[in-house]
């Protein structure tokens, strides 16, 4: 087989600025070895985030000059609505700012006190956003799923025994829905295959409960669907999105991961009363039904991308770069979270730098020497992200302590990803000499985006 090559060619270029390891030193110790406080003209390479961080087409640029601004009844969310109707065959269709904000709508109308969402894992808005209404997050994800240095096909799938069990215990009328997101981006950006969303509706039939797609990464996950699950071989992308969906009654969606654009998202379902609901609360804190929180333009740079995302050039691209950065990693030795995800690469901390205790924070250490070798921005996804204390100040450590390396869509390319795994190989060959750190401030919530750090 030959090279899998970047399915697009380049018409408009962004220089990044490079810097001295000395001026790197300087710019870590005054954002204070917090990656998030650095500004982005100081990063070389930057897999922060996969959301928000797309590179546009010619198509979606010209669409946005396409943009039909009008205040009611844009033909620019006409056209929005009947790509996301034709992709995911839901009825009703609310466009919104992100997929946070799709969240806060559809949780405020079905949330509140003694109500339970289970979900393969949530996001930690989707989590956010249902704690915020007083109800319950509870995540259930199969036992394989745990375990990063194990491989298997499908690690994003729901675990039945444990959700039937559960549903058994709470009572089905305290669960509005369940949820199933795909990819399972807080597990590693794993998939979730179409026999587990198919048992997973066959069980919500049971009881009488719906079921919603946090479908971010809808596409990720269906070409996953069609590479490794039997019978989806010579079944398109488009057909494979479409049965995922048909399974739910509806979706929150985030633009910013496979919409292909900066900002945007959705919120779609077939029941019209809940629908009704929901559209009010829209009108209240986002924007007329027919643009939500965005421009004509934004609605015109998703439909296209939504189009777009669906390529099988482009999908088998996207996922053989990260599958091509984590064969990289694995055959000097470094250890990952294993099998490469749809988004992302994840270091496994712990076993980079076991000499590291938790409340050190390995993975935060790892990110410093990252940028300080080589410019590039990485986030620590492990106990400063979701470490808790207990009554007495003591860390309790969080499950996995991982550092991701976000690959934005359509923006790097093969040498890009080859310099990252370089960068990364010496910062492992040298992992003996990595310092713990220690936090000097922090936020009440999510502290991660604004802790400051020192090491000890
Ligand atoms: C990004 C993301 C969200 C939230 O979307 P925003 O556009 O960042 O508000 C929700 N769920 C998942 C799985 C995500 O990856």
């Amino acid at each position: 087989m030959k090279t899998i090559i970047e399915p697009f060619k380049i018409k408009s270029v962004e220089s990044i600025r490079f810097t001295t390891p000395s001026e790197r030193k300087k710019i870590l110790k005054d954002a204070f070895y917090n990656t998030f406080l650095i500004h982005s003209q100081d990063v070389l390479i930057d897999l922060l985030t996969d959301s928000g961080t797309s590179a546009m087409s010619s198509e979606q640029w010209a669409g946005i000059m396409r943009g039909d601004e009008a205040y009611a009844g844009s033909q620019s969310f006409y056209k929005f609505e009947s790509v996301v109707k034709k992709i995911t065959g839901f009825e009703y269709v609310i466009p919104t700012h992100q997929g946070r904000a799709a969240e806060k709508i559809l949780f405020s109308v079905v949330g509140g006190e003694r109500k339970y969402f289970p979900n393969n894992t949530h996001f930690d808005t989707t989590r956010a956003n249902i704690e915020y209404t007083g109800a319950e997050a509870v995540d259930f994800i199969t036992e394989v799923g745990r375990h990063p240095e194990k491989r298997a096909d499908f690690k994003g799938n729901i675990d039945l025994i444990e959700l039937e069990s559960f549903i058994n215990e709470v009572g089905p009328d305290n669960i509005p829905f369940v949820m199933l997101t795909v990819t399972n981006n807080s597990g590693g950006g794993q998939p979730v295959s179409m026999e587990n969303i198919r048992a997973t509706k066959k069980l919500c039939d049971e009881y009488g409960l719906k079921l919603f797609l946090d479908a971010c990464r809808f596409a990720e996950n269906a070409y996953f669907i069609k590479i490794r699950e039997r019978g989806y071989e010579s079944t398109s992308i488009l057909e494979i999105a479409q049965e995922m969906f048909s399974y739910a009654d509806g979706c929150t969606m985030s633009a910013k991961k496979d919409a292909l654009v900066n900002i945007g998202g959705f919120l779609a379902m077939n029941d019209e009363d809940l629908m009704m609901k929901c559209r009010n609360v829209l009108i209240v804190t986002e924007g007329f039904p027919t643009y939500g929180g965005l421009a004509g333009r934004d609605l015109e740079a998703i439909a296209q991308g939504l189009e777009e995302v669906l390529e099988e050039n482009y999908l088998q691209y996207r996922i053989r770069s990260i599958e091509y950065l984590g064969e990289k990693l694995l055959a000097a030795d470094v250890p990952i979270l294993e099998p490469p995800g749809g988004h992302a690469i994840y270091l496994d901390a712990k076993r980079f730098a076991p000499h590291i205790p938790a409340d050190q924070y390995p993975g935060q250490s790892i990110v410093c020497e990252i940028y300080l070798q080589g410019g590039i921005r990485t986030v620590e996804i492990g106990s400063v992200m979701f470490g808790k204390y207990d009554k007495d100040g003591k860390l309790i450590p969080a499950n996995l302590e991982l550092v991701r390396l976000a690959l934005p869509r359509r923006v790097y390319t093969q040498s890009h990803v080859d310099y990252v795994a370089e960068v990364i190989i010496e910062v492992f060959e040298k992992r003996n000499s990595l310092k713990g750190m220690k936090i000097t401030y922090e936020a009440p919530i999510l502290r991660h985006f604004t802790a400051k750090f020192e090491y000890i």
